[in-house]
């Protein structure tokens, strides 16, 4: 990584893409932060023009600077739709300053807009991952899932109204059959409470245990009698 001297009022740190350029002091407003430079391209030289990478910075027609050295810190400064800097190009003397156009407080991202072209070609593609068009995405995000879940929300009340309205059909259709259906439910429980109190106690003999099993017994009986009764 290249050396800053401390006096300058950034750095390089780590980005949400990668590197970025951070203030460490307080820029103000219209102040110069950082050159852009490299060596100079010519579109009329047939080897300069088959030079490409992702740091070529076009001045006009003929010149395009090639920042792709190292030594050219402005490279890590990272692309925004809504910067915090611009790139002021001096097209007669063929020279690219970044200044400030909003005042940027120490710690904060400094950034530019690359341009329409660099845009279409570079960032459309993958997604522009800059703060304003992040912020836009989630927003959407956000829109999409509040939209999901209105439409959730109105299928599980036409399914409760459907099972509401199926209910009502059911529990008239099973007014009739109630009640063969619950007579036999008591016999089971019984049968039920007569195991849990034989298996529960473990610490009794094997004979007091066949007690309350056995007084459970006439229990079932009187029960099957009653019932039988109520079936005649
Ligand atoms: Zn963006």
């Amino acid at each position: 990584m290249p050396e800053i001297s401390s006096s300058k009022p950034y750095r390089i740190g780590r980005s949400k893409t990668g590197l970025g350029l951070f203030a460490t002091q307080k820029i103000k407003k219209g102040t110069k932060i950082i050159r852009y430079f490299g060596p100079l391209l010519d579109s009329k030289n047939k080897k300069h023009d088959d030079i490409d990478n992702k740091y070529l910075f076009e001045i006009n027609n003929r010149w395009t600077i090639d920042g792709s050295t190292r030594k050219n810190i402005a490279r890590y400064i990272n692309h925004a739709c809504r910067p915090n800097a611009e790139s002021d190009v001096n097209s007669r003397k063929r020279k690219v300053i970044i200044r400030a156009i909003k005042t940027i407080e120490p710690g904060e991202e400094i950034n530019y807009d690359y341009g329409t072209d660099y845009f279409k070609i570079f960032l459309k593609p993958i997604g522009c991952k800059c703060d304003h068009c992040e912020k836009k995405r989630a927003k959407k995000r956000a829109e999409e899932r509040a939209e999901r879940l209105k439409l959730k929300l109105k299928a599980e009340k036409k399914a409760a109204k459907q099972a509401e309205k199926a209910a009502r059909k059911a529990t008239k259709a099973a007014g009739k059959a109630k009640s063969s259906k619950t007579a036999k439910k008591p016999l089971s429980a019984a049968r039920a409470n007569a195991h849990a109190r034989g298996t529960g106690k473990p610490t009794k003999t094997k004979a007091s245990r066949t007690k309350p099993l056995s007084r459970v017994q006439p229990r079932n009986t009187a029960k099957a009698s009653t019932r039988a009764k109520r079936a005649s």
